[in-house]
Order: C-alpha cells, then sequence, then structure tokens
C-alpha cells in the first residue's frame, strides 16, 4: 500500500517523501485512515514501528484543514522529556519548519522559555504530564482549544505514576474531541485508562511484524566481576563495525564515572542521566544525533524515545533493573529497518536477573564469548540459552580481539576523580 492511498493531503505526502518514507509501515495503515475519520484509537504497537507519524500525520492534517487559531489544539502527552523532543522533532519534520507552532512543555527545563512559548499562539503541545499540570494550575495555559488527544506511551506513563496528571489533564479538555492512544500494551490499567479517556475507540493492534521488529541480534557475555566487564566493553568499542553505541549503566554516578573512563581513553563519548539538567541533556543527545558523539553512556532515562539511526549498538554494562527496560533499552539499535547488535554484560550471580529478562522476552539471550577474554568461572547456562544451546561467538574480522589494551588508561582506571559506583 502507498501513502497516497491513506487519505492523507498532497502537502503531507510530499513531506513523507522527503522525509525518505516510501510506504506506510503496518501501525500508520491502520492507524491513518481511521484516525482521519475522527475515531477514537487505542493501538497496541512496539518502539520503532512508525507510531509517532501515524498520530502525527492524522493530527497535522486536522490543523491544515482547520485553518489559523490562537489556542493550541494537539496535545501530544508523553513520558519523557526525550520522547517528547522527539514529537516534536516529528511535527516539524513532517510539516516543515514554517507548519504548525509547536510547545514542548517537559519538566528539568526553565520555565522561562515555556512561559514565553506559551504567551504566543500555538498549535500543537507537547508535553509531559507533570510539567502541563504546573502550567495549568498556574494559568498559564488554556487548553479548551484542544480537538486531538493523543497520549503517547500511556503504559510508560502510568508505570511512572502520572495516572493522577493524565486523569486531572483529561478533565480540563473539551469532551468533544479526538482521542489517540499509543501504549505496548492495551490490557489492564492501560485498558482501564482507555476506557474513561476514550469514547467508541477502535483498537488496533499490530503484530510484531518483520518490519515492526527490528533485526537486532543479542548477545550475553558473562563477566567474572567489574574489571572482567571493562575489559569486554573495551573489546566492543574497539569493533569498525561500531558506528555509535548507546552503553547502558544501573546508577547515575555509574554513567557518569564510565563515560569518565572511555573519555580518558579518547572515545568521543557523552552521558546521558536524569541528574543532568535538560540543557546538558539536549546538548548530550545533540552530539550523538549529529555523529559527534560515538557512545552515549545512559541510565535507563534514555531507554525510550531515543531515536538516533546511527546507534549500531547497545551494551548493557549493568542489568536493567526490570525486565520490561531491557526490550526498551536493545530498542535503542535497529532502528528503521536496520540491523543492529545488542550486548548484555552479566556476572555469574545475576543468571537469575537474565532468565527474567528472557521469560518476560519469550526468547533466550544466546550466551556468547569474546576471543582472549572468556570467564574464568564456568558460567552454567542459563534455562534460556539451554533451550537454543549456548553460542560461542568468534569474530571473523582481522585484527579484533586484539584491540583491548591499546588504551593505556584502559586497565589503570580513570585517570580523573569520578564518582564511584
Ligand atoms: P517511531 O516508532 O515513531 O519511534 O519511529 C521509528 C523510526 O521509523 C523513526 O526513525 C521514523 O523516522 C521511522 N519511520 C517512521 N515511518 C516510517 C516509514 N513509513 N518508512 C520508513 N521509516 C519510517
Amino acid at each position: 500500500m502507498a501513502f497516497a492511498e491513506l487519505g492523507l493531503a498532497p502537502k503531507l505526502l510530499e513531506a513523507v517523501t522527503a522525509a525518505g518514507y516510501t510506504e506506510p509501515t503496518a501501525v500508520q495503515r491502520e492507524a491513518i485512515p481511521l484516525a482521519l475519520q475522527g475515531l477514537d484509537l487505542l493501538v497496541s504497537s512496539q518502539t520503532g514501528s512508525g507510531k509517532t507519524a501515524a498520530f502525527m500525520l492524522p493530527c497535522l492534517q486536522r490543523l491544515l484543514q482547520a485553518g489559523p487559531s490562537r489556542l493550541p489544539r494537539v496535545l501530544v502527552l508523553t513520558p519523557t522529556r526525550e520522547l517528547a523532543q522527539q514529537v516534536s522533532r516529528a511535527a516539524i519534520d513532517l510539516a516543515g519548519r514554517r507548519g504548525p507552532r509547536v510547545a514542548v512543555l517537559v519538566g528539568g527545563a526553565p520555565y522561562a522559555m515555556q512561559l514565553k512559548q506559551l504567551r504566543g499562539p500555538l498549535d500543537i503541545v507537547v508535553a509531559t504530564p507533570g510539567r502541563l499540570m504546573d502550567h495549568l494550575q498556574r494559568g498559564k495555559l488554556d487548553l479548551s482549544g484542544i480537538d486531538t488527544l493523543v497520549l503517547d506511551e500511556a503504559d510508560r506513563m502510568l508505570d511512572m505514576g502520572f495516572i493522577d496528571d493524565i486523569e486531572a489533564v483529561v478533565a480540563r479538555l473539551p469532551a468533544a474531541r479526538q482521542t489517540l492512544l499509543f501504549s505496548a500494551t492495551l490490557d489492564g490499567v492501560v485498558g482501564k485508562l482507555a476506557g474513561r479517556v476514550t469514547r467508541a475507540a477502535q483498537r488496533i493492534e499490530i503484530a510484531r511484524t518483520p518490519e515492526a521488529a527490528p533485526k537486532i541480534e543479542q548477545r550475553l557475555l558473562f563477566a567474572d566481576g567489574h574489571d572482567h566487564k571493562l575489559r569486554l566493553l573495551d573489546h566492543l568499542l574497539s569493533d569498525a563495525a561500531l558506528k555509535q553505541a548507546v552503553v547502558f549503566t544501573a546508577t547515575k554516578a555509574g554513567a557518569e564515572d564510565l563515560a569518565g573512563r572511555l573519555e580518558d581513553q579518547g572515545h568521543a563519548v557523552e552521558a546521558l542521566h536524569g541528574d543532568m539538567n535538560q540543557g546538558a541533556r539536549n546538548r548530550a543527545l545533540k552530539a550523538l544525533r549529529e555523529g559527534r558523539a560515538r557512545i552515549l553512556v545512559a541510565t535507563d532515562v534514555a531507554a525510550r524515545g531515543l531515536d538516533v539511526p546511527g546507534i549500531s549498538h547497545v551494551v548493557n554494562f549493568d542489568l536493567p533493573m526490570q525486565a520490561e527496560d531491557y526490550v526498551h533499552r536493545i530498542g535503542r539499535t535497529g532502528r528503521a529497518g536496520r540491523a543492529g547488535q545488542a550486548y548484555t554484560l552479566a556476572h555469574h550471580r545475576e543468571r537469575g536477573k537474565v532468565k527474567g529478562i528472557e521469560r518476560f522476552t519469550g526468547t533466550a539471550i544466546p550466551v556468547a564469548t569474546l576471543p582472549g577474554l572468556e570467564p574464568k568461572a564456568r558460567p552454567e547456562r542459563s534455562e534460556g540459552s539451554r533451550k537454543t544451546g549456548a553460542v560461542k561467538w568468534r569474530s571473523n574480522k582481522p585484527g579484533e580481539g586484539k584491540a583491548y589494551g591499546q588504551y593505556k588508561a584502559g586497565n589503570g582506571g580513570p585517570r580523573r576523580s569520578r564518582p564511584s559506583w
């Protein structure tokens, strides 16, 4: 099916072509025609499926048809600042800079800029629920003109405890509106919220089709301890096939520490975690997006929403706290149909956690070893890996395996003082 068959205005068809989209993804094929009819939608779709354009294109079409207005007509709620910025970028990419006036209202960013935006005319507000409520309570924003509400990654917003804020925001919106709810799952609490905020909604469930399921090759590397993990990481980062990588740590201090260590080794690296102010976060993401940074060391704050096509590798230096976060972390690679590699480093004692992840995803993560860096303690195979058989992975790239040790500072720990783990 072609985009032209979805009922989109010629201006938007030009925009999707300019964005390099040749044909709609499954979620776009299903959601766009129904959304253009003005129906409420409950859409279960995975990250990376093209869901942002699936809701943004119908929103833009409504704006085009409605003509100018002073009050915002479209409200998009997202769980994180990063996702909010990505949604706003998608709006601008698909409609051009002369297109809609978009305000991004997220926590952690200075109020002054947001207040300035709120004083002028606006078409689209993209916000995290907490900061939006702040502005509403201060009387800085009038939502009486909203005709389309989008709840993006609704499951995640509920996980993050935003339920009261979402309900309070929805209570201030006109009842005669269209509501589009996107979520990885539509069951449980998400289903209950959906029942309260939508009317006669159409349900769209997108199966994990090959185009939606990114081609991510997963590997599990057992480590004897922290130093061994660092050596494994050094080896992985020395791979010439690694274009850009996100390395996930469990703690903010861990992210700072590791970023400092990698910087000392000469890597082009940025850190991203919740203790950084929004300006610093934006700079880190910009450096990654523009290719000035090859490595981003991040906590789970970056696990959702981050969409940089150059990310060829994800390394879980520490295991995620929640099995679900594993899926979001590895989804940072393999974007827009590209292939990606995801390596997970685990201590032997973390086998139970790995099993939890495997149960959650329903697939075993093949165990691998890197030449010369095999763990000394022989890990028992996890239940999951027994099913597929442990995979002994060896690179066939010439010279690989010698790379470790090329950094003099690498083995001796950080040269300057950083917060410890
Ligand atoms: P999303 O699921 O919205 O995070 O989108 C994932 C990625 O797919 C983004 O990089 C989009 O630019 C890209 N994308 C969205 N729609 C299409 C399409 N129809 N064809 C190719 N890439 C797309």
